[in-house]
């Protein structure tokens, strides 16, 4: 099936409306084993280095069956760097969404107005109808797929389903078929349900949020040193399904309405509403700790960390905040940090 690539760091772009003109959402991920020899080309190295690792795979060569790229406005670095995109890339359909970063009427109104363009030249650019029909099939569809995953991210509280196998289902439903996805979740959530949970000893119970923590392989690191991720505040997380999209409202206003009153992301305005987010969220899952990464030179991360900090330190809830640099060799260089961390929870 043909797809349209995703370069999205917020998860903002309303995949309901790529699935409505009949096309796969792949969301693009970074690949950790790579160099940006490439990017650092046309960026400075000093840009965060998960963009620059997507721009890298992009100008050595995309999926043969992507079609068309939607880059929607996340930080300022999906925003710039979409340009570069355009540049390297040969692709007919490229389109720049820009997400708001107010969530008032008038960024409503304004996403509205987008969305609404994105589907124009969408239908003008594959000679295909987006219909309110279709698009209300894929809300249900997507509900479908945000309810199971909320259903299944529960299994972590209970000790029942690791941090890291959670991880891969909601990345996998990020680029995967959605109707592959509902079937994978939907035997998923059976499975689950005679599984007997696992010891709690020595386990600590993580809050995780941060950056675009896109790399499996990090989440099974951190459970090799002791902690299991019971909740996150991520992308590859519950930002991706925690609410759902109105099924009964106008879908373009339902889909506007829902990116822009799901949990806030470091870009959004005002930030500090993140914080309510994290807060209750640590309050609700009874964590043990808090762990803040940022993906090197991730400049929104960067900023929200001295307040996070005072404020878990306000709250008494351990909070441990590291840059990472996207690279597997790297990881293993943090372990005193994580093990020190460990250690006073
Ligand atoms: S990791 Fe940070 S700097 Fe990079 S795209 Fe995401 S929010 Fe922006």
């Amino acid at each position: 099936m043909q797809k349209i690539g995703i370069f999205d760091s917020g998860v903002e772009t309303p995949e309901e409306i790529v699935m409505a003109a009949g096309f796969t959402p792949y969301r693009f991920f970074g690949d950790p084993t790579l160099q940006p020899d490439r990017a650092n080309e046309h960026i400075p190295p000093t840009h965060c280095i998960w963009t620059r690792n997507l721009l890298e795979q992009a100008i050595k060569g995309l999926d043969e069956n992507i079609v068309g790229i939607i880059g929607t406005h996340g930080c300022d670095r999906t925003n710039r760097e979409f340009d570069i995109w355009i540049e390297c890339l040969n692709l007919d359909f490229m389109f720049f969404l820009n997400s708001p970063r107010k969530r008032d009427n008038l960024a409503l109104n304004f996403f509205i107005n987008d969305l609404k363009e994105l589907i124009l030249r969408l239908e003008e650019g594959f000679n295909i109808e987006i219909t309110p029909g279709k698009l209300k099939d894929a809300i249900i569809t997507t509900n479908k797929i945000r309810k199971l995953l909320k259903e299944i991210s529960d299994y972590r509280k209970k000790l029942v389903l690791k941090g890291s196998e959670f991880h891969e289902l909601v990345k996998n439903a990020q680029y995967q078929d959605k109707n592959q996805v509902l079937k994978n979740l939907k035997k998923k959530s059976e499975e689950l349900k005679s599984i007997a949970p696992f010891s709690e000893k020595n386990i600590k119970r993580i809050l995780l949020t941060g950056s675009e923590i896109d790399d499996t392989e990090f989440i099974k690191y951190l459970e090799s040193l002791g902690f299991h991720i019971v909740i996150d505040d991520l992308g590859v997380g519950t930002k991706y399904f925690w609410n759902l999209v109105d099924e009964n409202s106008e879908p373009i206003e339902a889909l506007a309405k829902y990116h822009l009153t799901k949990p806030i992301n470091s870009i959004k305005y005002p930030s500090y509403e993140r914080f309510n987010v994290l807060q209750k969220l640590a309050e609700n899952y009874k964590v043990d700790g808090v762990i803040n990464i940022a993906q090197k030179f991730c400049e929104p991360v960067l900023y929200d960390h001295p307040y996070l900090n005072k404020k878990f330190k306000e709250l008494e809830i351990p909070y441990l905040f590291i840059e990472l640099t996207y690279n597997r060799e790297s990881y293993n260089q943090l372990s005193t940090r994580f093990s020190a961390f460990a250690e006073i929870i």
